[in-house]
């Protein structure tokens, strides 16, 4: 019974995200890869991933933070507002938001209700605003104003966790502290045999380990670029993906191999 009820949530999980690997995934595993173990079903050959990173590097030579922004702190908070919000969004609300409130400072003498109302079109506003008002209290009473610029302090910092930390530090600070795991990382890396955690802290340990520090920063921005671009959640665009022949994916829309 409990054998047929993992098999019903697994082909439940198959239908929501297609793109999820099983432990026999790919289809067509390459020869020099491990079939068993933590790395069964993966493709990590080195060969194989300096290729993908040339690759994407070709397609996406300028790939850059598309939230605009004039300082860490301004990237902080539209990092928050862009969480279940598209970043053309959040660029129509944060002008008119850093008008009304243009520091760390001002934000924490703001009442809630007051960056509620500016924020209300991203979504979420309430916890959003909870989270840029403690942020900003933080950043005054204990970091002077300035936004922190290692990790763990980032981390410390209510409404930020690895993912706004990795954006700050890596294009504010030009960090490579960690890579950025957003909804577009996660699924890439799955089709892409990178990872298969769920988990994004688990799936940016796994490209922590693969990826070379010294791409760090910019895989990330051009996996978001090519998430959003070629490689959409419904029906990747593989016919025209700079990536197809060295792809594998289970849910892929078109195949030279
Ligand atoms: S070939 Fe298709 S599934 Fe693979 S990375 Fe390109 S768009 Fe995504």
């Amino acid at each position: 019974m409990a054998a047929m009820a993992m098999k019903k949530l697994a082909k439940k999980a198959e239908k929501k995200a297609p793109w999820r690997r099983s432990k026999n995934s790919p289809a067509k595993a390459p020869a020099n890869q491990k079939k068993t173990g933590r790395n069964a079903g993966l493709e990590l050959d080195p060969k194989r991933i300096e290729e993908l990173l040339k690759r994407l590097q070709a397609a996406y030579p300028n790939a850059e933070c598309a939230l605009h922004h004039r300082n860490a702190w301004e990237l902080l908070v539209a990092t928050i507002l862009s969480a279940q919000c598209t970043d053309a969004r959040v660029n129509m609300v944060t002008p008119s938001l850093f008008r009304k409130f243009p520091t760390p400072a001002a934000f924490a003498g703001a009442s809630l209700p007051a960056i509620e109302e500016e924020i209300r079109s991203t979504g979420f506003y309430h916890n959003k605003a909870k989270s840029i008002s403690g942020a900003a209290k933080r950043v005054v009473s204990e970091f002077g104003g300035k936004v922190p610029e290692a990790m763990p302090e980032l981390l410390t910092l209510p409404g930020v966790a690895r993912k706004t930390a990795n954006v700050v530090l890596g294009v504010a600070f030009k960090k490579a502290e960690g890579i950025v795991v957003d909804t577009h990382v996660l699924r890439l890396s799955h089709r892409l045999g990178l990872t298969r955690a769920e988990d994004p802290k688990k799936v940016e340990e796994d490209l922590m380990r693969i990826i070379p520090r010294n791409h760090w920063i910019a895989f990330s921005h051009e996996m978001i670029h090519h998430g959003r671009q070629i490689c959409i959640a419904r029906k990747p665009k593989c016919a025209e993906c700079p990536l197809e022949t060295l792809c594998n994916a289970p849910d892929k829309t078109w195949s030279s191999h």
